[in-house]
């Protein structure tokens, strides 16, 4: 880290849906989305998809070892979002404490039971009781969390099928904004990603469908890079980081995409595994 105001944001995976792997997408990586936000006191992250297991494997090889605690933000949970958290050695070693924040469920036994349901024996062969070392909280949208001394996040809800939380993550005097998975065209809703991702420095979009995708998949949850630059320019935002990309798009498909969507604006990014970008 260069001083000791920054704050270094990390993409471990970028993909929607599931895995999609093999040579045509070496550049843009195959796991699904997992990000992680460092500081020097405190390791943030969002979403628990394949992308996981990587930075795992990386916390596990530092010279001091895992952090001892590790918030881990979730947007929900469908399978794409929570496929790593058995793999993540942290949690499954027992070094790490992770506390896990969604704002969707009304409790954490309702969210604990859910995903205890889906991650188990006969599906994944996973000693549930790890399910219960994690500590689980549910804060409303929009109440502000604490975490670490120079760290807050807020939740907002977002438009996808079974419910989904965005987040205003301030850390450091840095805002980065998570708004995937996320539909776009909800008038309600919309006003509040709006709202959440102002003047944000880094606003994290879903860019999962092009346009001409999109109309044939309304209510599916998911947006386009279009639809995130327009909203971009309008709240003032610094960089756009797109992601959850369709696992059918090649590298080839995606730089295409990328090139596109900065001749509208310079400062976007398509979101590649291994990508660090230090606010
Ligand atoms: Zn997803
Ligand atoms: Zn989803």
């Amino acid at each position: 880290m260069n001083s000791k105001t920054d704050i270094v944001f990390k993409v471990w995976g970028a993909r929607g849906s599931i895995f999609a792997g093999g040579s045509e997408r070496n550049v843009f990586g195959g796991d699904t989305t997992c990000f992680s936000i460092e500081t020097d006191g405190h390791f943030l992250v969002v979403d628990a998809g394949s992308g996981l297991r990587a930075l795992g494997h990386e916390l596990m090889t530092r010279p001091e070892g895992p952090p001892s605690e590790i918030d881990l933000l979730l947007t929900h949970l469908h399978i794409d979002h929570i496929c790593g958290l058995p793999f993540f050695a942290p949690l499954i070693s027992g070094l790490t404490k992770v506390r896990l924040w969604n704002s969707v469920y009304p409790d954490p036994e309702t969210l604990r039971g859910a995903l205890s349901r889906g991650l188990a024996p006969p599906i994944f062969p996973v000693d549930t009781t790890v399910w219960d070392t994690l500590e689980i909280r549910v804060p409303e949208a929009g109440a502000r969390i604490s975490l670490g001394p120079e760290s807050m996040a807020r939740a907002f809800p977002l438009n996808h099928p079974d419910g989904a939380c965005g987040w205003r993550i301030n850390s450091n005097g840095r805002v980065v904004v998570i708004a995937s998975d996320h539909e776009h065209g909800k008038q309600s809703i919309d006003a509040q990603v709006a709202y959440y991702a102002r003047s944000s420095d880094l606003l994290v979009w879903d860019a999962s469908y092009t346009e001409e995708e999109l109309a044939a998949r309304r209510g599916w949850g998911h947006s386009t890079w279009q639809q995130g630059l327009k909203l971009a320019e309008k709240i003032n935002v610094g960089r756009t980081l797109m992601t959850h990309h369709s696992p059918e798009r090649t590298d080839d498909a995606l730089i295409d995409m990328e090139r596109s969507a900065k001749a509208v604006a310079d400062k976007t990014l398509f979101a590649r595994e291994g990508l660090t970008i230090a606010l």
